[in-house]
């Protein structure tokens, strides 16, 4: 049996196995008892995390085709292999308690994939993931570079992040139009950020939609009439802040 790539899914199977094994070990199985893998597709990464002992392994698939395929090569996944798209599935009911995260990512879907992360943080202390290079860059970009966005910051207030490796379109079948890299993040210790989280969002978000103003314009329609403290940060760009400081923001303008 053959699974035929679909574009749709962002489906790119990684051919080269010494990687698949490379990525696998990025995972500390010491941080929790219990693994998700969003998109096994053909099951390259999925063989090697069924083999892990002492762990609860599932997976979340989208794709009829590969959950066949899955059933027929790797039985012993039997009910752990999810049939469903990953953005729709309640994350409470996947796992009781904590779970580490684990994929070769659809590139198509890896931001919403990251927001519905950034809302479990608490229950995910760890993502390994496949990522476009470009996007892997932007997620781990400190403040100051030209690819540091929301996802950098929304991510970066409760993880940390560490590109791995690059991986050439050559190890995949077929090869995407980019170049791919895998990117390690783990939960920082912070338990509160120490403002209003939900404005918190708001103020990277509306900043980061016009990134080349000064963020005082981007949040005029939060501010709503009242009249914030006057600061420094409201005169800077929002490539230039950095998470404590768009938290400071955020307590100014919830002044
Ligand atoms: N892990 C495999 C496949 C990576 S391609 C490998 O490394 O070779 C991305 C995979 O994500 C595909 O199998 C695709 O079907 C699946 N996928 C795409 N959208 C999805 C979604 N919304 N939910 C779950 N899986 C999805």
């Amino acid at each position: 049996m053959y699974v035929r790539a679909k574009k749709s899914l962002g489906q790119h199977f990684l051919k080269d196995l010494k990687i698949a094994e490379r990525i696998v070990e990025s995972l500390d199985t010491s941080l929790t008892g219990s693994v998700l893998e969003i998109g096994p597709g053909t099951g390259v990464l999925t063989q090697h995390l069924v083999k892990i002992e002492g762990i609860e392994f599932k997976a979340a698939e989208i794709d009829t085709e590969s959950i066949e395929y899955l059933q027929k090569n790797y039985p012993q996944i039997g009910e752990n292999l999810l049939e469903g798209d990953f953005l729709k599935m309640d994350m409470n009911k996947i796992f009781k308690s904590d779970f580490s995260v684990i994929g070769n990512f659809p590139y198509n879907i890896s931001s919403q994939i990251f927001f519905k992360l950034i809302d479990h943080k608490d229950q995910v202390p760890q993502i390994v993931c496949m990522l476009q290079k470009e996007v892997a860059e932007r997620l781990a970009s400190p403040p100051g570079n030209k690819s540091y966005g929301i996802l950098s910051v929304l991510l970066q207030a409760w993880y940390n992040i560490d590109y791995l490796f690059t991986v050439e379109p050559g190890s995949f079948i077929p090869p995407p139009k980019v170049k791919s890299a895998v990117i390690s993040l783990k939960r920082n210790s912070r338990d509160s950020l120490g403002c209003d989280e939900v404005l918190f969002k708001k103020v990277v978000k509306a900043s980061f939609n016009q990134r080349r103003k000064a963020v005082r314009n981007s949040v005029k329609q939060l501010i709503e009439g009242r009249t914030p403290p006057d600061s420094y940060l409201f005169g800077m760009r929002p490539e230039q802040l950095s998470v404590e400081e768009f938290v400071e923001l955020t307590n100014l303008i919830y002044c």
